[in-house]
């Protein structure tokens, strides 16, 4: 890849960023189509997210995602907001605009869904799904969930409270579909009793990033009729997705979402269509999924 007086840099923000395997499969990408553009990672601390999101601007910076911790605290510093990004409450994606203004857009959720169909063949319309965290990955999965259709959308988090808010706007700004359940690992809970009933088992939170994280769920949750999606990419392969596939149940990770969120990301910034088949084969050389 050239690096050019003209070269336009986008790129990522979150805390910490090393996890991240966003620049491999946007730089395979540009590089494929021969786009002048560079896809670069950016750590930026809580308490420096303002002066990052002004500094865009600054440094003539395209755009960039938005990954943990700011994809619910960036919101503020932005000019505009798609109307998906209001209803979930998130930001994953920002557009720097040729007049110096910020777009807000959420790619997450549709990258969920797509890779959803994709990946577990999974039809949401009439299923019940369990939800587990109410950050920002999970409002994009649960609202969607909501939109698309589910019967019965389950929501826990470790803090009660971002679960309750959560469930409170999808009920009130989409439909009656989602229930508080109190994130309690024990396996008399009701949390445990819920899963054994659910069609889908959905992980938004970051338990399974550090290989030393447990699977988070008993084993005799994970019935035949289950499938599971793990929205955690790096590893490929967590424990709750190694557990799922010894009991037979049909399980995937977070890396068709992270390709399809980042092909409607490409979009926003470039206008061109990204190569799919280029970005997976980047990541397969990295890591095997
Ligand atoms: P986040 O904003 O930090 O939200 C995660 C939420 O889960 C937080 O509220 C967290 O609480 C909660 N939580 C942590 N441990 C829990 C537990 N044991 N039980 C219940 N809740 C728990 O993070 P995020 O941005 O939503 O991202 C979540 C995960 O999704 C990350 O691993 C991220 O990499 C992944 N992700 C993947 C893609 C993709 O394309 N594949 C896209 C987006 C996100 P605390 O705040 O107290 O920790």
């Amino acid at each position: 890849m050239k690096i050019l007086g003209t070269t336009k840099i986008v790129g990522v923000i979150g805390y910490p960023i090393k996890h991240t395997y966003s620049p491999i499969m946007m730089n395979a990408a540009f590089e494929h189509l021969g786009l002048d553009y560079v896809y670069l990672p950016f750590q930026v601390k809580p308490e420096k997210l303002k002066e990052a999101i002004f500094g865009l601007v600054a440094l003539g910076i395209k755009g960039v995602n938005v990954t943990i911790p700011h994809k619910e605290t960036v919101i503020p510093f932005l000019d505009t907001i798609s109307d998906e990004a209001k209803l979930i409450g998130a930001v994953n994606t920002i557009k720097v605009e040729e007049d110096g203004s910020l777009s807000g857009y959420n790619t997450d959720g549709i990258g969920f869904i797509e890779a959803l169909e994709q990946e577990l063949s999974y039809s949401i319309c009439g299923t019940e799904i369990f939800v587990l965290g109410a950050g920002g990955a999970s409002r994009a999965v649960s609202v969607m969930l909501a939109l698309k259709g589910a019967k019965k959308v389950y929501i826990s988090d470790i803090i009660p409270e971002k679960a309750i808010k959560l469930v409170e706007d999808i009920n009130t700004k989409i439909k009656p579909v989602a229930e508080f359940i109190q994130a309690d690992f024990s396996l008399t809970s009701k949390m445990s009793e819920t899963i054994k009933k659910v069609d889908l088992l959905v992980n938004a939170t970051p338990i399974g990033m550090n290989p030393e994280d447990p699977c988070l769920f008993s084993e005799e949750v994970f019935h035949p009729r289950l499938k599971i999606f793990d929205l955690v990419y790096n590893p490929a392969e967590t424990k709750l997705i190694k557990v799922a596939k010894e009991k037979g149940c049909s399980a995937t990770n977070g890396i068709g979402m992270l390709i399809k969120q980042g092909i409607h990301s490409f979009k926003i910034w470039t206008g061109v269509q990204a190569p799919e088949d280029v970005m997976r084969a980047a990541l397969k050389r990295l890591i095997s999924f």
